[in-house]
Formats: C-alpha cells, structure tokens, sequence
C-alpha cells in the first residue's frame, strides 16, 4: 500500500518536519521487488528504517521504502548459532532475544536505536564491539533490477560507522536481512571505556551477556538523551582520525586531550573537542550540543533541518578553527543535495 504525501515528522529521532511524496513498508522481498518494479523510470528513492541516524532537510521526492521484512531464525550448531534477521526487526529486540538466549556477541550493542537492516549501512558500533565482528553475511535486493544479491561480511568494506552500502555503492541495494554468527561461550569484551570501570577486577569469562547488556542499558541511559523526551540523532560527528603528529602537537598544548590509537594514526573524541570548543549545553536557535554529552545534537522543539545544518557548520568551524580538525557529520542528509 502506497501512502501519498505522508508525513515523517514521527519518523525520524530529531523530530524535522517533512513529508515522503510516496511511501511504502514493504513486509516481504516479493513486495520490495514489486515497489521496485513499479517506480517510475527516474523516480527518486529513499530507503529507511527508524529514522535514528537521518537529518531530513525538507520533503523526500519520489518513492520512500521502509523495509518491514520481520522474522529471527536461529541455526545452532554446538557451540554457536547462525542467526538471519530480517531488515525491518528493531535492532535492540533482536539484541534482546538473543541475550535471554544465551548467546553472546551483540550484548556490547545494547539499546543502539533503529533496524536491523540499517546496522550494515554505518557498521554500527559501541564500547568496543561493532557489527563488522559478528555479521557473516547482508542479503539485499539491488534497486536497478530487483534481483537478490548477497554479500559476504568480507565484501562489505566495513570501517570506522562506515561500508559500502553507506560509501562507495550508496543507493544501488535494499538490505532486506543480516545474518550473524553469536557464540555460547567465551569471554565477554568489557575492556572498553565505561564497562572497564563498571567491570574492573572481574574476568571476562566469568561474566554473562545478560549482564553485560544490563551494564550497557544503564550506562547509555544515564548518559544519552532518550529521543522520544529530547529529539536527537545520537553521535552527530564522527570520532576524527588525525595523524600521529597532529595528535602530537595538540596533546602537547592539551595534556588531557583525550584519543586513542588508530590504524591511520590517532582517533579523537569529538564528544571532548567540540566541549573544548566551547559548545557543550550550547544552543544556537532550536537546536543545541547536549549538556551531558556534547557529541549529540538536540532538538528543544520546532526545529527545521535549517537550523540543524546552522548550528553543525558552527560546531564545526570552531573546532577547526581551534584543534585543526575537520569534523565529518555522522547521520546522513536527505535528500541530499
Ligand atoms: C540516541 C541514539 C543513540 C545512538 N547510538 C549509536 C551507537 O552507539 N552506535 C551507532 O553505531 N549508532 C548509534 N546511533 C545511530 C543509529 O542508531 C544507527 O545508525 C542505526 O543503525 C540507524 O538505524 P535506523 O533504522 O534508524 O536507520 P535510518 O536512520 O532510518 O537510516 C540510516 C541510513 O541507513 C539507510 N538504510 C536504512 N535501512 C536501510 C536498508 N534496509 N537498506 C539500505 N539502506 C538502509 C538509510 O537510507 C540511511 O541512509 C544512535 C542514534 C540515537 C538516536
């Protein structure tokens, strides 16, 4: 069923009004294949899922797809389980139901908002686990032919909240499923940032991913905005990654700059950058960089896309201005211009 002119004010975490011309929640592949086939040649297409990592700037032309493909199957065998998921689950009932399981692996991503079929798109990520270290394999439909194409987890080009489908080949597939391989035994990984602290002391291997993911709930609800009391798109900058030398010279003038070790050099916390920039509880309009967590933006209401991409430009010079860093916006602008 195509519903015309539809509003998406509710379908996006930081609350921007606009509108989808056409928009459609195809709840199978054949219904995908169909929106697909039926497009006009040219037409516009967006693809969603629960609008968590999106800034809408004004209406989306054409067809808008969300993907409600549902549906967890499990594969186990002895010590692990092949687990296919289908895109439009919600990701933090699937982390759910396969902690009450047993299986571990997804506890660290407790609680992240949005689908499934969205975690590929930015390899999705936190204390210190990322999609990329559980995912086997994404199944997609490819927009120009409706045809099935699955992707082994080695042909995504997965990187840093990055993939193909985000970078090098954005718009040419609909995830349609994910399938993960979780393990019954093992250590828990909880040597990363707050979970170090909340576990200290404790052996990895004695722990249980239910706890684990009860330690990552309460940690992520005293520190990140609940979208639906405080609209926001969670992280709003990417962590920058500058060369050992720039990591170097900053350090030397900021002892207490705070970054980590990284394949091209050194990862910064943006969260800290942008709150030596001056702009942590800071508002510019409608919108503003929490006063908690200064990486996230927050709507205070009525917000316009306007005033979002305002207040990110400021953000943005000053940091620049300051540390010399570029910082890459994390959610994706649409429709893009
Ligand atoms: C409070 C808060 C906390 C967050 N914390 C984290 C975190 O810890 N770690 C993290 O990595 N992210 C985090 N995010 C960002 C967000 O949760 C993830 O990026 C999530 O995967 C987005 O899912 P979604 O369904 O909302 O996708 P949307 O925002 O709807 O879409 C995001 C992008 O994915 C594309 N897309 C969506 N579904 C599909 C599909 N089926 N096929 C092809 N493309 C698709 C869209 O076109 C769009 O470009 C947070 C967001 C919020 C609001």
């Amino acid at each position: 069923m195509i519903e015309r002119n539809a509003d998406l004010s509710g379908a996006n975490t930081l609350a921007l009004p606009a509108r989808a011309e056409r928009l459609a929640r195809p709840a199978s592949e054949e219904a995908l294949a169909e929106a697909l086939a039926a497009r006009a040649a040219g037409e516009p297409l967006f693809v969603l899922g629960q609008g968590s990592n999106i800034v809408l700037d004004g209406d989306l032309p054409g067809l808008t797809l969300i993907p409600a493909l549902s549906g967890i199957e499990y594969r186990e065998q002895g010590d692990t389980a092949r687990v296919t998921v289908g895109a439009g689950v919600v990701w933090d009932t699937l982390v759910a139901d396969t902690v009450t399981r047993g299986w571990r692996g997804l506890e660290n991503l407790s609680l992240i908002p949005g689908t499934a079929g969205a975690a590929p798109f930015q390899n999705i990520g936190a204390y210190g686990v990322e999609l990329a270290d559980v995912l086997d394999s994404v199944d997609t439909l490819a927009v120009a032919d409706g045809r099935p194409v699955r992707f082994e987890a080695a042909d995504c080009e997965f990187d840093y909240r990055d993939s193909l489908f985000k970078s090098r080949r954005r718009g040419e597939f609909i995830i349609t499923g994910i399938t993960l391989t979780l393990r019954r035994h093992g250590p828990c990984r909880v040597d990363y940032g707050a979970l170090a602290a909340r576990f200290a002391g404790t052996d990895p291997a004695s722990l249980d991913p239910a706890t684990v993911r009860q330690a990552v709930i309460e940690q992520r609800r005293s520190k990140l905005p609940d979208p639906r009391e405080l609209p926001n798109a969670g992280s709003f900058f990417k962590n920058p990654v500058v060369s050992t030398a720039h990591h170097d010279r900053l350090k030397a003038v900021w002892p207490e700059l705070v970054a980590f070790p990284h394949r091209d050099g050194m990862k910064l916390a943006a969260g800290w950058l942008i709150e030596r920039a001056g702009w942590k509880g800071r508002s510019l309009g409608p919108v503003g960089m929490h006063r908690d967590q200064a990486l996230v933006l927050v709507n205070h209401g009525g917000a316009r896309a306007a005033d979002v991409r305002a207040l990110a430009a400021a953000v943005r010079a000053d940091v620049r201005q300051r540390f010399d860093v570029d910082l890459e916006q994390e959610p994706v602008l649409l429709p893009g211009r």
